[in-house]
């Protein structure tokens, strides 16, 4: 339940002492309802008085199905989130666990003991059928759950009964070493010095806690540094969790992990069903899978033995949750790190500027590996000047003539912008309308192939017109999205087989691997597409990058801006020039002399953190202070300030000048989906006095009583202030 307390619950009738331990499941009466709840704690005494105490229902688990250590970790992140421990805990479970799915799986087994073999003969029939019936059950065979439930509903309270008689125990094989250590088949290629290096060093760091910032320019060898450190820790029995942004998008990293090992893999991410889900999470618990790879959840899972974490792409957003609980899994898994006493790697081509620093000042090594393995070398970084050159449909003149010379010379072509679609908006010559979405302060993007308008916030459509509903003159799409530039492309280039790739083009299961191997064959020698472009792919004869408008990220309101937009432009500059051909990257931007741009493009992305860290510490922004929004929104425009005012207030009253809050503000996009959005920004340089504000801020927020129907949440460490 979304609430910050616990709940005092009697033991279930005929528990047996000794049988409870924290971080069990237990199903027990709320309200009308059963619910599968966390033991958090035994206790001898309850400040409900006894005859106000229900009695749980049933025990459902017969061993934690968070350890010690694991339900610690989470304990702290309910409360360095400042968010209810029962979603904390929901969110670390598969669904099927959070319903009192078992957590054993078929690997679990019954059987009669010795004695109850000796005894069964003598239980009376009239007073305890249902026992009489599981034992005479087992006495034909051994029975997994499964086998079990034909003998009614209660048959897990009935065999606790016979287990703790002694008659029955249960038969779980251990999984042997060798399930482990065997999984290994292809040896890897011979390492670089620079790889050969990096991987000394955390050999060096393995069996403790430490942070090493795994700093690999992009196709540099970063996945065969893990896959090394995943192969030392199979040969030491240890399971190694692998977190990467999007698993749909990161076909090859898998694959790679795959092809290399035969041991059991665990993939967790959220285009499972619930029973894989819950089949992964069993493998890893066991000890099964040597290696787990998952998304930001699978930072939760639980590992019988584990060895290392590692963050792949670290400074990606995805990591951090955006509703519910908002954690984000970077941290968490420095925090599990530190812990569980593992080493954790957090590995990119482009760190986030909060782990440059914290390598900087220390706290994290950082490990580089500049050079690409074999002949690749790096490619070189252009401007084209857009306030010289005029871009028809989004490319000028300058940009074409350099595709042009790359595909007669034999290249790859890729197109990079971050709108989908085919225009940003669709407009009115006559009256200068502008199609509006209704429901949020938002224009509806064009989408040509459909002939729909789409909201890209909320998600509503409707058919194109063909003439403005204002003054009935024609209209046209304004600006460029992927569908666009496309068609732009084909009309030049008849001849040339195209790709595009974006969330519009790969709808359907197996349209990114159709055009991820389109590219890689080299039949489609044009690829146009969005930031999913960024997400590790290799494309070895790709000659030329372009990258439409470079503009959005210079200007905006929200402080992490340049440093995404530094991040994708040299991400998407990585895929060029892989292999032995030399790569060429243009930058189309009309803002050639902005300071961030002219640091990357001079000093790389090493010069541009350092300018812009400088810029953050002056403004005082993260990591140079902590922050933490209060967001509100409701069907009401007013609502949201009500609250957030009360909320000031209630604020004001418990701090001490070392926590500063900002606002209330209405939210970039005021009205998304129907609802009106405001915040209010609480920042400090003390991550302690922070936290000591949050604790008591959150039990004021919670004494105030807002409108029917807004709703608040709390978001520690923001990715996104907009
Ligand atoms: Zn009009
Ligand atoms: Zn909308």
């Amino acid at each position: 339940m979304p609430l910050r307390r616990l709940f005092d619950y009697l033991a279930p009738p005929g528990a047996v002492a000794g049988e409870l331990s924290r971080g069990m499941r237990i199903r027990v009466p709320f309200g009308r309802r059963r619910l599968v709840g966390i033991l958090i704690e035994v206790a001898e005494r309850s400040s409900i008085p006894p005859a106000k105490l229900k009695p749980a229902l049933e025990i459902i688990d017969r061993e934690p199905v968070f350890d010690e250590r694991l339900l610690e970790f989470l304990l702290w992140a309910a409360d360095y989130y400042h968010h209810p421990l029962g979603e904390v805990l929901a969110t670390a479970l598969p669904v099927a666990l959070r319903e009192g799915a078992a957590a054993r799986g078929i690997d679990e087994r019954w059987q009669l003991t010795r004695t109850g073999r000796d005894e069964a003969a003598g239980i009376p029939g009239g007073r305890a059928p249902r026992q009489r019936a599981l034992v005479e059950r087992l006495a034909q065979s051994a029975a997994s759950p499964t086998e079990l439930e034909s003998l009614g509903p209660r048959w897990r309270e009935t065999l606790r009964h016979v287990v703790a008689r002694g008659w029955v125990e249960s038969i779980e094989a251990p999984l042997s070493i060798a399930t482990l250590s065997a999984g290994i088949v292809t040896p890897g290629p011979n390492l670089t010095d620079a790889q050969a290096g990096v991987l000394r060093a955390l050999t060096a760091a393995s069996g403790k806690f430490a942070v090493s910032l795994l700093h690999g320019v992009t196709g540099s060898g970063k996945t065969e540094v893990y896959l090394r450190v995943a192969e030392e820790l199979l040969h030491a029995n240890q399971q190694t969790l692998v977190l990467v942004p999007e698993i749909a998008l990161t076909p090859q990293l898998v694959g790679r992990f795959s092809e290399r090992f035969t041991t059991s893999l665990a993939i967790i991410h959220s285009s499972l069903s619930e029973g894989e889900r819950l089949a992964a999470w069993r493998r890893a618990r066991s000890g099964e899978a040597g290696i787990v790879i998952g998304t930001r959840s699978a930072v939760f899972t639980p590992l019988a033995r584990p060895g290392v974490i590692i963050v792949d792409e670290e400074h990606d957003g995805s990591y951090k949750q955006q509703e519910g609980f908002r954690y984000s899994a970077r941290d968490l898994a420095i925090v599990r790190a530190q812990r569980f006493g593992v080493p954790v790697i957090l590995g990119s081509a482009t760190p986030s500027l909060e782990s440059l620093e914290n390598a900087r000042a220390g706290r994290y090594s950082r490990l580089l590996l500049p050079e690409r393995p074999g002949a690749a070398r790096h490619p070189r970084v252009a401007i084209v000047d857009l306030r010289h050159h005029v871009a028809h449909e989004g490319l000028a003149t300058p940009t074409v003539d350099s595709i042009t010379r790359h595909l007669q010379a034999g290249g790859q072509v890729l197109v990079y912008l971050n709108r989908r679609g085919y225009a940003p908006t669709l407009f009115c010559p006559g009256c200068a309308w502008l199609a509006p979405c209704q429901a949020c302060d938002a224009r509806l993007t064009v989408h040509l192939r459909s002939q729909r308008l789409r909201c890209h916030h909320c998600g509503a459509q409707e058919a194109m017109p063909l003439a403005c509903p204002q003054c009935g003159h024609e209209v046209k799409p304004v600006g460029q999205g992927t569908e666009r530039v496309e068609d732009l492309l084909r009309d030049r280039y008849p001849e040339v087989q195209m790709a595009r790739l974006d969330r519009d083009s790969v709808r359907r299961k197996g349209d990114l691997q159709s055009i991820l191997s389109r590219v890689a064959s080299g039949e489609a020698r044009i690829l146009v597409g969005t930031q999913m472009l960024t997400k590790g792919h290799h494309f070895p004869d790709v000659t030329l990058v372009v990258i439409v408008n470079a503009d959005q990220g210079l200007f905006s309101a929200d402080f992490r801006a340049s440093e995404r937009l530094a991040q994708t432009i040299v991400q998407v500059a990585g895929r060029a020039g892989r292999a032995s051909r030399p790569g060429e990257v243009l930058v189309q931007t009309e803002f050639p002399e902005h300071p961030l741009l002219k640091s990357l493009l001079t000093s790389g992305y090493d010069g541009f953190a350092a300018a812009a860290l400088e810029e953050r510490a002056q403004a005082e922004w993260p990591p140079f202070s902590r922050l933490a929004l209060l967001r509100a929104d409701a069907r009401d425009a007013q609502a949201p300030f009500e609250f957030l005012d009360a909320a000031r207030e209630a604020g004001n009253l418990s701090q001490h000048g070392a926590v500063q809050l900002f606002g209330p503000v209405a939210a970039s996009m005021a009205r998304r989906a129907g609802r009106h959005h405001a915040q209010l920004l609480a920042q400090s340089r003390s991550r302690a006095a922070l936290h000591r504000f949050l604790a008591r801020w959150v039990t004021a927020l919670e004494a105030i009583k807002p409108r029917q129907g807004l709703h608040w949440s709390l978001d520690v460490d923001p990715q996104d202030l907009m």
